[in-house]
């Protein structure tokens, strides 16, 4: 079983600053590489659009997944808001109907399960990663950095962790591996 893992944003884009300086790319980064880990661990063949702080379009994130035959595709983001109340958990799929959405679905619950925070369900997107990739694809977005209780989280290492723990746990509750 072939899962693609996307952090989100990278080199000149660092995607969603907290008032405190954490940038969405970097902590991206870091789920996207525990995730992997954790899934290698349990047998899942994985692969990455960047494991490092480098730049990489939308375009080639879903053309790398499509190339390598991935049978998930999953995208990890931080969530922003101008305002800093909003919180939460969400995840995003391209179309509804399709299992896209169930894997949303299942993600979502378990990630929700393991960080405790608000859950804002599940969405469709018309996102070019989602839009792009040829095999069931989602994007979570794990909390908000505009949020000062989240952005705290999102700057530690076990809140990331936990994080990857729970996307891991959804896509192996999906995949019955
Ligand atoms: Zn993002």
């Amino acid at each position: 079983m072939k899962i693609f893992i996307d952090a989100g944003h990278g080199g000149t884009n660092p995607g969603a600053v907290s008032a405190t300086g954490l940038r969405e790319a970097d902590v991206n980064l870091e789920v996207a590489l525990d995730l992997g880990k954790i899934l290698t661990s349990w047998g899942y063949d994985v692969n990455y659009s960047r494991t490092d702080n480098i730049t990489v379009s939308l375009a080639e994130r879903a053309k790398l997944a499509n190339e390598w035959g991935a049978d998930y595709f999953v995208s990890i983001h931080c969530n922003s808001n101008e305002n800093p109340i909003y919180g939460g958990t969400e995840t995003f799929y391209y179309r509804k109907g399709i299992r896209a959405e169930v894997l949303a679905k299942t993600v979502n619950n378990a990630l929700v399960r393991q960080i405790g925070l608000k859950d804002l369900g599940t969405a469709t997107a018309n996102f070019a990663v989602l839009r792009l990739t040829r095999m069931p694809a989602i994007l979570v977005e794990l909390a908000f950095l505009s949020n000062p209780t989240e952005a705290q989280l999102l700057g530690t290492v076990s809140f990331r962790k936990n994080c990857a723990i729970g996307i891991a746990n959804g896509i192996s509750e999906y995949t019955n591996q």
